[in-house]
């Protein structure tokens, strides 16, 4: 299949580019799969009632069928479509962040959605993106649009066309591109069918926003403890890993530089992700940065990039730097470590 490649300027992309989002969003309502740019990484979209278009998106990716998708909306009141029932915090949440990178899980209204979406749950996951191009295409197409990020299952999800054309040019049937997105990691995935928000997934909106504006919220005890089974099921998958084992180090810059040292002896390449501030320290193979320090928010847009980096070099070992886990750096270290599969390195 030809994947086509619509460029848009987001500036003026109602009025200039009207044309290419035209296309795109014909392909949707023709049941293809078309992936294209929201504010947190790029969508692969398909509209959600045809079984069979949803189903490409699957086989796109690769996907496992037991993972549900998000189901995109182009204006706040459409949720009421997808829902049956949506809890006053709930609707507080909506009023304070869409569009934005926050997703609720609510109870869903029986024959919304194909049951391909919500992988046989009773609940269904909604957000409206807070990006011009993303809103045209949805509100062109007309329907709710299902999109799980526009990556090979398993990559890291994709901040920039290219790296959706790496994984799945020919497999789709076009890609809007806008550049890069913006907050680099997935929204935030709020339970919002018990009596305060639930977090499944931590995003770029904290657990403190989400406290300002509910009163009361929690973060899914799966997340805390490694053993127990997630309740957003996409949260059991190993995800965003480059292809050399990666390591997580707490610690010092010259603690990191000796395990460094000890695997170079070994006669192994090495290569190291680090925040910019001490990249330039580390004698290694390879070394990528990813953001500052100073600015959670920079690591949290440039990770996945940084991760996809590793597989164009000869490294047999990576080794991240560790970030706090506090605000944006939560997600940061659930996205790291999955793409670590949990191993880290103690220092000794
Ligand atoms: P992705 O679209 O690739 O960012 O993945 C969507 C995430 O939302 C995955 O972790 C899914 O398991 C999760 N998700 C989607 N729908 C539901 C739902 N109904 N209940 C719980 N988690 C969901
Ligand atoms: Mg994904």
């Amino acid at each position: 299949m030809e994947t086509k490649h619509w460029v848009v300027d987001n500036s003026g992309i109602i009025h200039q580019q009207y044309p290419q989002i035209k296309e795109a969003a014909a392909l949707i309502q023709q049941g293809e799969v078309v992936a294209f740019p929201t504010e947190t990484v790029y969508g692969l979209g398909a509209q959600v009632k045809r079984d069979s278009a949803v189903e490409k998106i699957f086989q796109a990716k690769g996907r496992p069928s037991d993972n549900p998708l998000i189901v995109h909306i182009a204006d706040r009141t459409h949720v009421d479509e997808l829902a049956r029932l949506i809890p006053p915090y709930a609707q507080l949440l909506i009023n304070a962040f869409w569009p934005g990178p926050l997703t609720i899980v609510v109870p869903k209204k029986e024959g919304a959605v194909s049951e391909r979406v919500t992988a046989g749950l009773d609940t269904v996951a909604v957000r409206m993106p807070d990006h011009p191009a993303a809103l045209a295409l949805i509100k062109e197409a007309g329907v709710p649009v299902a999109a799980p990020s526009a990556n090979r299952s398993g990559k890291p999800s994709p901040t920039t066309a290219e790296h959706v054309l790496d994984d799945l040019n020919g497999r789709i049937a076009g890609i809007v591109d806008a550049g890069e997105t913006g907050v680099g990691l997935e929204s935030t995935v709020v339970d919002c069918t018990g009596d305060y928000p639930v977090i499944l997934r931590p995003g770029g909106i904290t657990q403190a926003d989400i406290e300002a504006v509910a009163g009361h919220a929690d973060t899914n005890t799966a997340l805390k403890k490694a053993e127990e089974a997630p309740k957003a099921p996409g949260m059991k998958y190993t995800h965003y890993a480059p292809e050399a084992p990666l390591y997580i180090m707490e610690g010092t810059s010259a603690a990191i530089q000796k395990k460094i040292d000890e695997w170079r002896a070994e006669g192994k390449k090495v290569g190291v992700l680090a925040a910019e501030e001490s990249a330039a320290s580390y004698k290694a193979d390879t070394v990528i940065e990813c953001g500052r320090r100073s600015d959670l928010a920079s690591v949290a847009r440039e990770l996945y990039s940084a991760l996809r980096l590793f597989n164009e070099q000869p490294v047999d070992m990576i080794i991240s730097e560790a970030f706090p886990a506090e605000g944006v750096g939560a997600a940061i270290m659930n996205r790291l470590e999955k793409a670590a599969g949990h191993k880290w390195i103690k220092m000794r």
